[in-house]
């Protein structure tokens, strides 16, 4: 609508300098991504525009996109966020490309990545901003460093994207990661991929995968949910990945339970979770963190995470 075009993407402002940015993805039209890099840059004053950018599936799709958006010496386009299903067809896109290309620390250690980065001399460069914003939102709600995370032991739930890059992270600072997932070969290919990689510490990765109904064998200090199961509109938005009477068992009573959902705000998992007194994560945080990091990529300016999470609130809720 008219209204959309000059409150969320600033059409008065936009000129013949306007940087373009975007959401690479199929589909794209519910993310928040619009409200919080547009608020973003009206906030910093950054002559900047982001907008849905939906490619089909295919990775020729993606390839034939990029490639005109990065040949296109009329149109201004410096990055974009890269969700599914397109993270690692960047991956292989950056590999295939015969231009100069950076790739961030965890784009090697994950083989996916989020954010494209364009700069005025068309270098591209790509990153995994998903990883760190994980991490900086666990290590935050546990009040401690990321060297805080050698030797606990993590559970995760899922063995897609968002998993590979909470088993990413979390390996490379050394927790021990158990895999489950309904699927139980995805879950093994997962960690194999990781499990006795060197880690940051020297010592080789732990990262094991264990079936979904071993769940409460043992106990965890954190269980993340990496599974659209409980999300808003999904395949079983009513359920929770592990059963109520699993995680009990498998938790440790100061455990806590990070649920990479953030629609809702309030998933089944985290209801029963702080029902049962443990500490509870959602996914908003992760994402706006992500985010927030991208932005940075893009215009070397820190956003205030502050306002970014008010902004992220006010669209869910
Ligand atoms: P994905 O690559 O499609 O992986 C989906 C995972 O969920 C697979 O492990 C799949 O198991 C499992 N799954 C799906 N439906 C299930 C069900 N009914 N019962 C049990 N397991 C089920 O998706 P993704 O990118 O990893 O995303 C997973 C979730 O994380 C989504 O809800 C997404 O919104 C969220 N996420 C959040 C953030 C954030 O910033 N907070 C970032 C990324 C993703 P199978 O292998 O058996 O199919």
């Amino acid at each position: 609508s008219i209204m959309e075009l000059r409150d969320r993407y600033r059409f008065d402002m936009i000129g013949g300098d306007t940087k373009v940015y975007g959401l690479m993805g199929w589909p794209v039209e519910h993310s928040l991504g619009m409200d919080l890099h547009n608020g973003g840059f009206s906030r910093v004053g950054f002559d900047g525009v982001y907008v849905p950018m939906p490619i089909p599936p295919e990775y020729e799709h993606f390839k034939a996109t990029l490639s005109a958006f990065l040949d296109d010496d009329g149109f201004d386009f410096r990055g974009a966020s890269v969700t599914l299903p397109h993270k690692e067809h960047l991956v292989r896109f950056a590999e295939e490309w015969d231009g100069a290309v950076e790739v961030g620390e965890w784009v090697e250690a994950s083989g996916s990545a989020n954010t494209i980065v364009v700069d005025e001399n068309r270098l591209l460069k790509i990153e995994n901003t998903d990883i760190d914003g994980l991490l900086d939102s666990l290590c935050e709600e546990m009040k401690i460093g990321r060297e805080g995370l050698s030797g606990m032991r993590v559970a995760v739930i899922g063995a897609g994207g968002a998993a590979r890059s909470a088993v990413a992270g979390l390996s490379e600072w050394g927790a021990e990661v158990c895999v489950f997932n309904r699927t139980s070969e995805r879950g093994e290919m997962l960690a194999q991929v990781f499990d006795g990689r060197q880690a940051r510490s020297g010592s080789p990765c732990r990262v094991v995968a264990c079936s979904l109904e071993e769940f409460g064998f043992e106990q965890y200090d954190i269980l993340i949910n990496a599974t659209s199961v409980g999300m808003h509109g999904g395949s079983d938005e009513d359920g929770c990945p592990v059963s109520v009477d699993g995680f009990e068992k498998g938790m440790k009573q100061d455990g806590l339970v990070y649920d990479l959902v953030y629609t809702p705000i309030e998933t089944p998992l985290l209801h029963h979770a702080r029902a049962r007194g443990f500490q509870v994560l959602g996914g908003l945080d992760m994402l706006v963190r992500q985010a927030v990091r991208q932005f940075a990529m893009w215009t070397g300016v820190e956003g205030d995470i502050e306002e970014w999470r008010k902004v992220a609130w006010s669209r869910i809720e």
